[in-house]
């Protein structure tokens, strides 16, 4: 069994009301501890829902949904659930609470009742392992989106949580902030073995990770490796984008350039052309 296991989870907003929303319709899948998931979807498609059921904010209509052998649905293991699992939402201006950093990071500490010793340690270790050490008596409001945004994962990770949600986290940020982020996340999956569910709607982001999720209309429309690059016409009309090289590739293909599949970045695609060029 999985870390985290959906088992046929259907979840409908507003259920038995007119304005009843059907956002998850048997989804099914599971994490492993240790494992780098992308979960990738248009719009709409049930990503963020799925975060909110991953700890229990959410509880399913159908199915269930178990974290670390435990059923989201038992009134009697939700803190043990919000414990394992921490999500980073998009924005973090609605995230942070307090105006020292180090105050902000330690609320998830206190508010799962450890002494003040242990909070000091984790509140140290979480902003060494965001790389915010050195801003920890500053004031959250004047750090740019990717450092806010890294204080955010800290707050997170001081509850020490099994496994990190990241819930579209780099949306809003510019492009190096995004890669301040995803650096902090892959760093964190290497080297403190933290499972990671990064929600996205970057492809090369979802490169990163071992394996990727793809929803469409509160559905799974593919689970695989990278192997699933292969299928661009699928990942096309599922609404997201190809990467850059990827969608060259796919188009040198469909008129008749004989390139391996998949490729999914520009060393692959300039190595392939390459063989090509000297072969004939
Ligand atoms: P994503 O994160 O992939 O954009 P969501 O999980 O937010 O998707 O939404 C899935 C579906 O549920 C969408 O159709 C959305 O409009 C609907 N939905 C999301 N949140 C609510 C809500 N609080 N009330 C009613 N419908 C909602
Ligand atoms: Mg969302």
């Amino acid at each position: 069994m999985g870390f985290v296991e959906f088992q046929n989870v259907s979840f409908s907003y507003n259920e038995g009301y007119e304005a009843q929303t059907r956002a998850l319709e048997n989804v099914s899948f599971s994490v492993e501890e240790g494992e780098f998931v992308a979960l990738v979807g248009h719009n709409g498609s049930g990503k963020s829902t799925v975060a909110k059921l991953m700890n229990a904010l959410l509880l399913p209509s159908a199915g269930r949904v178990i974290v670390d052998g435990m059923d989201t649905s038992d009134k009697k293991s939700l803190f043990e659930i919000r414990k394992r699992v921490g999500v980073v939402f998009q924005n973090p201006d609605n995230q942070m609470i307090a105006t020292i950093i180090e105050d902000d990071v330690a609320f998830g500490p206190e508010n799962i009742g450890l002494k003040s010793d242990e909070i000091r340690k984790r509140v140290d270790w979480a902003l060494e392992a965001v790389g915010m050490s050195e801003h920890k008596k500053g004031t959250p409001f004047r750090l740019s989106g990717g450092q806010k945004q890294r204080i955010a994962i800290a707050g997170v990770l001081a509850v020490k949580p099994r496994v990190l949600v990241l819930d579209e986290s780099t949306a809003m940020l510019d492009p190096s902030g995004r890669e301040e982020v995803m650096s902090v996340v892959e760093r964190l999956n290497r080297e403190e073995k933290m499972t990671v569910v990064m929600i996205t709607h970057f492809m090369d982001e979802a490169l990163k990770a071992d394996r990727m999720i793809v929803l469409s209309d509160g559905k799974v429309l593919m689970n695989g490796g990278r192997e699933l690059f292969e299928r661009t016409d699928e990942i096309k009309r599922a609404g997201l984008d190809l990467p850059v090289a990827g969608y060259v590739a796919d188009k040198l293909r469909k008129s008749g350039v004989p390139l391996p599949s998949p490729i999914t970045d520009e060393n692959e695609l300039v190595e392939a052309l390459c063989r090509l060029k000297f072969k004939n």
